[in-house]
């Protein structure tokens, strides 16, 4: 037997979602709860699979197997397709696997036409319901299958109702409609150069090859990627009897929540339309009517739809989204599914649902989108104050979060405003380490060039500031008081306000509300810590991150990046004194101001972490970085170094590489410098003294040599800091343990990871450098193609965001088991950018890895995340 790929509604099942899609699946669910639901079939997302690798045609064997299923539905309902007498319709309705709303579009009244149309009319004694109905059928067949532009017929509707002086659709007369059916069938002729469409049966086919075409749209193409759904999934075709809302007064149509999807408080929750078909509802044309009317309207269907929505919410045990259709008084379902819902609801509907007893708390864990925490750890604006706003540009959504301010153009002039007590919002072409204070201090940070991991939006992610990056609208030319934002002129001390979870600027100040974390938020986290197996550790390099981190629940520190330490202005000068030291002497003169700064950085962080683990990682910055650029930088830093501007000039271009990213940086400084590594371990054991002296901790410092890919340069770097190690501890009369561990970030190192281990006490995956030399692209310039990478399907989602499982992944996998086969104990972590991102949280679990460590404001994410991998992976 050939393979099924139709599936009457009385064939299918909830769980046949994967083949069904989800409105398939939950309409062959409703039909075997006997709710009212339209009859008919789904086409499966196998088929649509198909339709793409047979060339965009639909076999043979499948259109047999649509046609039979036609004909059981027709039988059911008792009308026939095309039939001028008793004229059958139905709806050619999309759903895929994940719900993509407003992805794909609907057709209604398909089956209508010049003939059926008359017959719809007679039977139903109401000729203006026929034409009203194919009037709605060539607009929607025409804007989706046949890709005439809506804008056409509703400037044709918009005239015939002016003329006829109505304010309303409703108002029109039969004569009306019949004359808008004329004029829509001559723009159609005008536009396609064919007559319209008139067999039910090429309308049909028409209709469902529309709905896989429109899987492959531009609007489901990036939805799909920002939302991990796998372009191999296709999207199922519903094909349904018609029901009509839009019959007369005793008809409508309506949407409703079991819940209200804002504030998740349990109340029936909806809108309807009375006399109306379909979109109307959300199209805004007539004012809908909150769904309390249909009490005092048509009781009795109320109190129907009250039940049918209590036995959907029990049986799905979870908030429902309903769509639904009244025609001569009687109650249609045509849709259920969980509903969309803010995440305060979301938090707010998974503790009540426990609380009725409907759900586990497992389940309830399941329920809630990791994501959409990050909504309530950051400022938002007002929803009345974001109403009245026009975004005037938008960027890349680089770090979440709502912010407002007076515009500044540098680090310094943003400092000094703030110093006044103003709002700042930080300006820049792009940002460098320069403009870290300016950063702190400002509310948000707008760029115009750079993408996800540039400097901007990892140190904004990392500050939990919001930033907007990579926004092409911005020209700023580097040293002006003034810019343009997509077209308008924005000068020093203006305000505009940012969205850095959407990427939207607006011009003016929107009034924004700090972050609530609700009595529900810490519900939901301590049931995500009861289930979790992975520890969840912080990127943190200052004590103020390492404390707020802590707050939301981190475990350790997966990472402090000593360089970070000293972007700070007035730490630069010496750090660059080191880098551009052309002695052996004169390096330790600069290591030796750096020193006590380091002491007392380390200090902060051990006693805001209060005796868990700390992972320091030793100096890794490609030297760019800090090199200083402006002349009135190098001219300080010269007299500073008691040597001529024209030798340090020469030193700078001495130090010029081609490729930072690959050069002379991680441990390939502390090799070169063994000096280094002798001044960060004495800082990291010094601190760890003293902390331990002044708290009585117990202080276990895990020192991370970074960018290893081979075991005798680990062991050099090793002996140096156990050398110092023991001499420190000498000195001090104290002994006690620390860990020596490195990076897994070159692809080398992964491979030989059984060698690594026989030196390495932990590993800690680095999957932004892994990600970047696995793939030979740099972070830094893959933006400028990857874009063409996406629409060409090359890749699907971006590898910096979202560990590569495939081959970064493999590369993991091997490491993490080549690692425990030469030292089962070995502990293993990750402190990529990836560890905040679900799927790669789950994956790591899945791969047996201690911890995951990320920046502070993604801890939560990070702990619910690993509780649905331990929940899921558990089954
Ligand atoms: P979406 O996925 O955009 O919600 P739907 O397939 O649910 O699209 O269709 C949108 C609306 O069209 C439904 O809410 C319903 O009002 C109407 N509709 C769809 N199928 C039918 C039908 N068989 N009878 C009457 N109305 C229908
Ligand atoms: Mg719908
Ligand atoms: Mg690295």
């Amino acid at each position: 037997m050939s393979q099924k790929y139709v599936y009457l509604f009385s064939e299918g099942s909830a769980k046949m979602r994967d083949l069904l899609g989800g409105k398939g699946a939950n309409l062959a669910e409703m039909t075997t709860l006997g709710l009212p639901v339209p009859f008919g079939f789904t086409v499966s997302t196998e088929a649509c699979t198909r339709y793409y690798t047979d060339k965009m045609t639909i076999a043979d064997e499948i259109i047999d197997q649509i046609e039979a299923a036609l004909v059981v539905t027709e039988e059911k309902a008792g009308k026939k397709f095309g039939d001028p007498s008793n004229p059958f319709l139905v709806s050619v309705r999309s759903g895929a696997r994940a719900s993509m709303p407003g992805m794909m579009d609907t057709i209604l009244n398909l089956g209508l036409n010049d003939d059926t149309v008359v017959g719809l009319a007679k039977l139903t004694n109401n000729e203006r319901f026929a034409f009203d109905s194919y009037r709605r059928f060539i607009q929607m067949f025409s804007d989706v299958v046949m890709e005439v532009e809506k804008k056409k017929f509703d400037e044709i509707f918009e005239e015939i109702k002016h003329k006829n002086n109505c304010k309303l659709d409703t108002e029109l007369t039969a004569e009306n409609l019949k004359e808008v059916v004329k004029l829509y069938k001559a723009m159609y002729l005008k536009e396609k150069g064919i007559e319209f469409p008139q067999n039910p049966r090429e309308q049909l086919l028409e209709a469902i090859k529309a709905v896989f075409r429109s899987w492959d749209n531009p609007r489901a193409i990036v939805y799909r990627r920002k939302n991990d759904i796998p372009y191999d999934w296709g999207t199922a075709v519903n094909v349904q009897a018609m029901v009509f809302g839009n019959m007369g007064n005793d008809c409508g149509t309506g949407v409703a929540f079991t819940r209200d999807p804002a504030t998740g408080e349990k109340r029936l929750f909806g809108e309807y339309l009375i006399n109306a078909q379909g979109e109307d509802v959300v199209a805004g044309i007539r004012t809908p009517q909150p769904i309390d009317r249909l009490k005092i309207d048509m009781p009795g269907v109320y109190d129907q739809f009250v039940k049918t929505a209590q036995i959907l919410e029990s049986h799905y045990r979870d908030m429902q989204d309903m769509e639904y259709t009244i025609q001569g008084g009687k109650l249609f379902m045509l849709q259920t599914r969980n509903g969309k819902r803010t995440a305060a609801s979301a938090l707010k509907i998974a503790c009540d649902l426990v609380n009725e007893g409907m759900i586990t708390e497992e389940e309830a864990l399941l329920k809630i989108d990791p994501k959409s925490l990050d909504a309530l750890l950051h400022p938002t604006f007002k929803p009345a104050a974001l109403k009245a706003a026009k975004d005037i540009a938008t960027g890349l959504a680089a770090s979440p979060g709502a912010a407002c301010g007076r515009v500044y153009f540098t680090a310094e002039d943003a400092v000094e405003a703030s110093g006044r007590g103003e709002k700042v919002i930080l300006v820049r072409l792009e940002t460098s380490p320069e403009d870290i204070e300016g950063m702190h201090v400002s509310q948000g940070i707008l760029t115009a060039r750079g993408g996800m991991t540039s400097h901007a939006a990892v140190v904004a992610r990392g500050m939990g500031t919001c930033c907007v990056a990579g926004c092409g609208d911005v020209r700023v030319v580097e040293g002006a008081k003034s810019c343009t934002i997509g077209g308008n002129a924005v000068k020093e001390g203006d305000w505009i306000s940012l969205n850095g979870s959407t990427g939207k600027v607006y011009l003016g100040a929107i009034e924004t509300m700090p972050a609530e974390v609700s009595g529900n938020f810490a519900t939901i986290m301590g049931w995500a810590d009861k289930f979790r197996t992975l520890k969840v550790y912080t990127n943190a390099d200052t004590p103020f991150d390492a404390a707020k981190a802590v707050e939301f629940g981190a475990e350790g520190i997966g990472l402090t990046r000593t360089e970070h330490m000293f972007f700070d202005p007035d730490r630069i000068p010496a750090m660059r004194e080191m880098i551009v030291s052309n002695t052996e002497e004169e390096r330790r003169k600069a290591l030796a101001k750096l020193l006590p700064m380091q002491i007392e950085d380390f200090k902060g962080i051990y006693k805001a972490m209060g005796g868990r683990p700390v992972t320091i990682r030793f100096l890794d910055p490609p030297l760019h970085e800090f090199l200083p650029t402006d002349e009135e930088d190098i001219i300080a830093l010269a007299k500073d170094m008691g040597i001529t501007v024209d030798d340090l000039k020469a030193t700078i271009s001495s130090l010029h590489e081609f490729n930072p990213m690959m050069g002379h940086r991680g441990c390939r400084l502390a090799v070169t410098y063994p000096e280094i590594a002798e001044m960060q371990t004495r800082a990291v054991i010094i601190a760890a003294i003293e902390v331990r002296k002044e708290t009585g901790l117990d202080i276990v410092p895990e020192i991370m040599i970074p960018l290893v890919g081979e075991v005798k340069e680990l062991k050099y770097v090793k002996d140096i800091v156990d050398a110092t190690a023991k001499k420190v501890m000498e000195e001090q009369g104290v002994t006690f343990k620390y860990e020596v561990g490195t990076m897994i970030e070159i692809p080398r190192a992964a491979i030989t990871a059984d060698e690594i281990a026989t030196e390495a006490e932990f590993f800690s995956f680095g999957t932004n450098d892994l990600t970047q030399m696995t793939f030979g692209f740099s972070r830094d310039d893959a933006g400028k193609f990857l874009g063409e990478y996406y629409s060409k399907k090359i890749y699907e989602s971006d590898p910096f965001a979202r560990v590569d499982q495939k081959g970064v992944g493999k590369l993991m996998e091997m490491a993490a088991t080549l690692g425990r086969k030469t030292r089962p104990n070995l502990s293993l972590g990750i402190c990529g950018e990836h560890g905040g991102d679900p799927s790669s949280v789950e994956f790591c679990h899945r791969i047996g890895l201690n911890y995951v460590s990320c920046s502070p404001f993604r801890v939560p994410i990070a702990r619910l995340a690993a509780a649905q991998a331990a929940i899921t992976n558990k089954k």
